[in-house]
């Protein structure tokens, strides 16, 4: 009789008790040899696109080996096309029209800027023997992670002739590297007891340049030295930097972390962890029967406005064009889309385990994450997918033997976050938020786990071949 209770009960817990799958165990070996290579192909993007300008232009790379086109706004596109439009170099769409393109849209929809920081737009002065950049930090940084560590300068400048140059130094071996420095701990009895928050400030993030005088250079020999190299290199003078872009972010390139090299770290993975998923998904899927379309969006950290942002009128216009070309009118294409936010989860820590729910936090290498709501106190701000809708790509998932998880950040009232589902939901859009767990986000060298990586990409395949 109690044998026979006790086999009723594991017949019960088989059938109603979830059980979190094992990713390594799913993957198998073939699997998880795809997985590295897969990864590898990942860290080539990464350590190319530290910007969003760069990440675009590598995607475009990619889409133009695979044989898309470029579209042009207004200009009609057929099915089975493969096209990508190009938002100002910022933003990018790269789409495969699908055999019945009236039937929607799927969407990946990542973005590609990051946390980093921005020279102002006057930035060079000179002081005690140092040359140094003003700058205003971009997106949500905990400042005094980024003091005392290699730095590089990318961005563009737009010269007075009407040229656009490119600068980037600091990610070749042979280049400089640029500094914020910190205090010496003998000297730091106040900077110590202030807290976290405070204990660098914004207006102490300042770049040191150099230290070399120009000879006979006067009062600011040292600056002028600055812009001496500056000009003999992109030919900019001190007015340029008023028509500029110069943004200074961690001179570290991706790497393996751990014994077994299970993690990746980088800079800037969000959101480019997601990217590159969303965009490879598109690039590998042939024929789809609904239309498939990776988005990388820019200025998401700072709340997704402006002309490259996903609030951009520049989504609507795409869409208008999809929509005249299957015959149906925008309203009703949106109506029948769907879209995947594509952004990163914060990754449980047990290191930091108090600020976590664990029942209901996303773990490294528990695969994709799905995040139903974002937001915080009280899911303020969160679009809130419908239980169909997730639902719906939980099936897709299943059947294709997709390893995913649940994921909230962090415990409530603990803080929050959000990402572009909003602004893409309000166009009356079903969108659910889904990417890789992320640990240290935001810090200048952040960590992934690639089988979350490799499986996230499943996970865009999944949906663009089912969806
Ligand atoms: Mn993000
Ligand atoms: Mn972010």
């Amino acid at each position: 009789m109690a044998e026979n209770e006790k086999s009723k009960a594991e017949e019960l817990k088989e059938k109603l008790v979830y059980k979190k799958p094992d990713i390594f165990e799913k993957l198998g070996a073939e699997g998880m040899a795809k997985c590295s290579e897969y990864a590898a192909g990942y860290m080539k993007f990464i350590d190319a696109a530290k910007t969003e300008r760069e990440a675009v232009k590598y995607g475009i790379m990619l889409a133009k080996e695979r044989g898309f086109v470029e579209h042009k706004l207004g200009e009609k596109v057929a099915p089975g096309g493969k096209y990508y439009y190009n938002n100002r170099g910022k933003q990018l769409f790269v789409f495969t029209v699908g055999s019945e393109p009236e039937s929607g849209i799927i969407i990946s929809a990542a973005h590609v800027d990051s946390p980093r920081i921005d020279l102002k737009p006057m930035p060079l002065y000179e002081d005690s023997g140092f040359a140094f950049f003003k700058t205003h930090y971009y997106g949500g940084v905990k400042k005094y992670q980024w003091t005392a560590i290699p730095l590089a300068i990318h961005g563009v400048v737009s010269l007075p002739n009407g040229e656009t140059v490119e600068v980037t130094v600091g990610e070749d071996e042979g280049d400089p590297v640029f500094y914020i420095t910190d205090l010496l701990p003998h000297l730091a009895k106040d900077q110590m007891a202030r807290s976290l928050a405070d204990g660098i400030t914004g207006e102490g993030l300042n770049i040191l340049l150099g230290s070399q005088p120009c000879p006979n250079g006067g009062d600011e020999k040292i600056k002028l030295n600055i812009l001496s190299i500056l000009h003999e290199k992109y030919g900019m003078t001190e007015a340029d930097f008023r028509c500029a872009e110069l943004t200074v972010v961690p001179a570290l390139k991706a790497r393996d972390v751990g014994f077994d090299r299970s993690f990746i770290g980088a800079y800037g993975h969000d959101d480019r962890v997601c990217a590159y998923p969303a965009l490879t998904a598109v690039l590998d899927t042939e024929s789809p029967r609904r239309t498939i379309m990776a988005v990388f969006a820019d200025k998401e950290e700072i709340g997704s406005v402006g002309v490259s942002g996903m609030e951009s009128m520049i989504f609507d216009d795409l869409i208008e064009d999809l929509a005249v070309s299957a015959g149906v009118t925008s309203r009703e294409l949106r109506a029948e889309s769907i879209c995947l936010s594509a952004d990163v989860n914060a990754a449980f820590d047990p290191n930091y385990g108090e600020v976590y729910e664990r029942r209901n936090s996303a773990f490294a290498n528990g695969g994709v994450v799905l995040t139903k709501y974002t937001g915080s106190r009280g899911k303020s701000g969160s679009s809130d997918a419908s239980a169909e809708l997730v639902g719906k790509i939980a099936r897709i998932f299943d059947k294709a033997g997709v390893v995913w998880q649940i994921g909230e950040l962090g415990k409530v009232d603990q803080g929050g976050g959000g990402t572009v589902a909003g602004y893409i939901a309000n166009r009356n859009i079903e969108t659910v938020d889904l990417g890789v767990p992320v640990l240290s986000m935001h810090a200048p060298y952040e960590l992934i786990a690639k089988t979350d990586l490799y499986m996230t990409y499943l996970a865009f395949r999944a949906v663009n071949a089912e969806g």
